[in-house]
């Protein structure tokens, strides 16, 4: 059987995002995946952002279940300063801004 593939949809307004409006960083290590000493491999994930035509959110069109990215550690905890948040959504909002353009 073909493994079909979904188009996803915007988690605000339902709209479809299409390939050429996403980016995809193929298989990267999970947030907060120690391998131990037997394992030795991180738990990988797809990396796919996409950005809504229709609204302009940008988010993850493809992401694991939160049983995985959830810290098997109590003490972790995200204290991300805002400034890089902001300067990482510039930086998004640039790179999905040349997609548009050059889609044009
Ligand atoms: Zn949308």
């Amino acid at each position: 059987m073909k493994n079909k593939i979904k188009t996803p949809i915007c988690r605000i307004c339902s709209n479809k995002i299409t390939s050429e409006d996403q980016l995809v960083f193929n298989k990267i290590p999970l947030c907060n995946s120690f391998p131990s000493e037997e394992v030795k491999k991180p738990k990988l994930h797809n990396l796919k952002i996409g950005a809504c035509r229709n609204c302009g959110l940008v988010q993850l069109t493809e992401y694991p279940s939160s049983e995985l990215i959830v810290p098997t550690h109590s003490w972790i905890r995200y204290n991300e300063p805002e400034s890089h948040l902001i300067e990482v959504s510039n930086y998004l909002n640039c790179i999905f801004f040349y997609l548009y353009i050059s889609s044009m």
